[in-house]
Order: C-alpha cells, then structure tokens, then sequence
C-alpha cells in the first residue's frame, strides 16, 4: 500500500453574488498561484458532458432540457428559477456530481490553499465543506450595471436571481474575509492581503 505524505491544501470558499466579480477576484488569485476551481462552470461543462447527470436532468424537467445534446439553459432558467421545489431537485442532482468532481481535482492540487468559486456558497450550507470563506461585495447598483453590461439580460431577470441570493449583509457576518471590490484597484490590495493572511494561517 502506497502512503501519501501529501497535506490536502486547505479549501477556501470564493463567493459572492451576481456580478460582485468573484470571477475577477479569483483570476487575480490564480495570478498569485492560487489553484482557483470555478464550480457554476465545472458544473455547466458536467451537465453538457456527464451522461448519468443528464439523464437524470431530462427525467426531472423533460426531454427540453436537452438540445442537440446541449443543455437549454433558457428552458431550464425558465422552469428552475421560478419554482423553488424545481431548484432544490435540480441542485440536488448536480450538486453530488461537482463535488465528486471537485474532490478529484483537489487530489490533484499541490499548493497551501485552493478557492473553490460558488455563486451561492452560504445558501446551501457548502461553507461547511470549507476550511474559511472570502466573500466579494459590491454596491448593488454597481452589480446591476456590471451584469447587464456583460450579458445583455434585463434588470428584471438578474432581480430574480439576486432574490434567490442572500444579502451581502447576512453573509458578511458569515464570512471570514470581505473583499470589497468597487473600486477594482482597492479591491487588489485586498487580495494582496487575504493571500498574505491564508498563507501564513497554514
Ligand atoms: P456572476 O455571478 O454573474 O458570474 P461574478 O461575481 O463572477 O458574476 P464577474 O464576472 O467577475 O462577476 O464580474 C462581472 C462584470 O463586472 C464583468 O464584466 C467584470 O469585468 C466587471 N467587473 C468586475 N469587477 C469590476 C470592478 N471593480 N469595476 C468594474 N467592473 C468590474
């Protein structure tokens, strides 16, 4: 039997909500060398290529789920977003898939620490498969603008999705840094930090 000395990097939860700009925030991580794990994409990328998954999705939401064997999002964000019991049987499928694939990949990782990007990480109770939490805020206005700059989609729809999030209130007393991303040169000198501070909690 092979034994590993290998220590498994600490885990640190990245989240914040739509267009705060975790994914800014987390490149600038992997810039310093942090292994960065982008969970709504893994999770995409496996709903689109994870046979088992997807036979699963379809017997949930219907053969539209799929087309030309690529996930409809528009047909799903229709039917998930507005029907909490759909959501909940939705994550409960792709949740278990991203994390088996999330702990293959941390296998793989050699470094102090890695951040594992979550959208919504506090609202599933997923900070406890955490060792600590950064959380990206942003003015609401400021993230409105950003999102519909980006994606071209309506005020209402990102409303709903904000709705579906918790307010950056009750996740800063959860989390254990607050990255305050604005003012995007502000908000380095914060990651400068925060990695300071992982690196030397080790
Ligand atoms: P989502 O949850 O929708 O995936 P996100 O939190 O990952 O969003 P990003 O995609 O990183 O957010 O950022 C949203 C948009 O805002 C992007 O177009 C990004 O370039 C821009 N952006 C991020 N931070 C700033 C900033 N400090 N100033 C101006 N624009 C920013």
């Amino acid at each position: 039997i092979m034994s590993s000395s290998k220590i498994s990097p600490k885990v640190i939860g990245l989240t914040g909500g739509i267009g705060s700009g975790k994914t800014t925030i987390a490149r600038e991580f992997a810039a310093l060398g942090v292994p960065v794990y982008h969970s709504d994409d893994r999770a995409k990328y496996l709903m689109n290529s994870n046979e088992e998954l997807k036979q699963q999705l379809m017997a949930l939401l219907g053969p539209e789920t799929y087309r030309e064997g690529l996930l409809n999002t528009g047909f799903v964000a229709k039917h998930i977003f507005a029907d909490p019991a759909a959501l909940k049987s939705w994550n409960k499928l792709v949740h278990p898939a991203v994390a088996l694939d999330f702990a293959q990949w941390l296998s793989d990782q050699d470094s102090p620490y890695v951040l594992k990007e979550v959208a919504i990480l506090f609202e599933t109770g997923g900070e406890t498969q955490c060792d600590a939490v950064v959380l990206v805020t942003a003015l609401k206005g400021q993230r409105l603008a950003r999102v519909m700059a980006r994606d071209g989609t309506t005020k209402p729809q990102i409303d709903q999705r904000m709705d579906l999030q918790w307010s950056d209130d009750v996740k800063k007393e959860k989390a254990d840094f607050v990255i305050e991303n604005n003012d995007l040169a502000l908000a380095l000198k914060q990651v400068t930090n925060v990695h300071k501070a992982l690196m030397e909690a080790r």
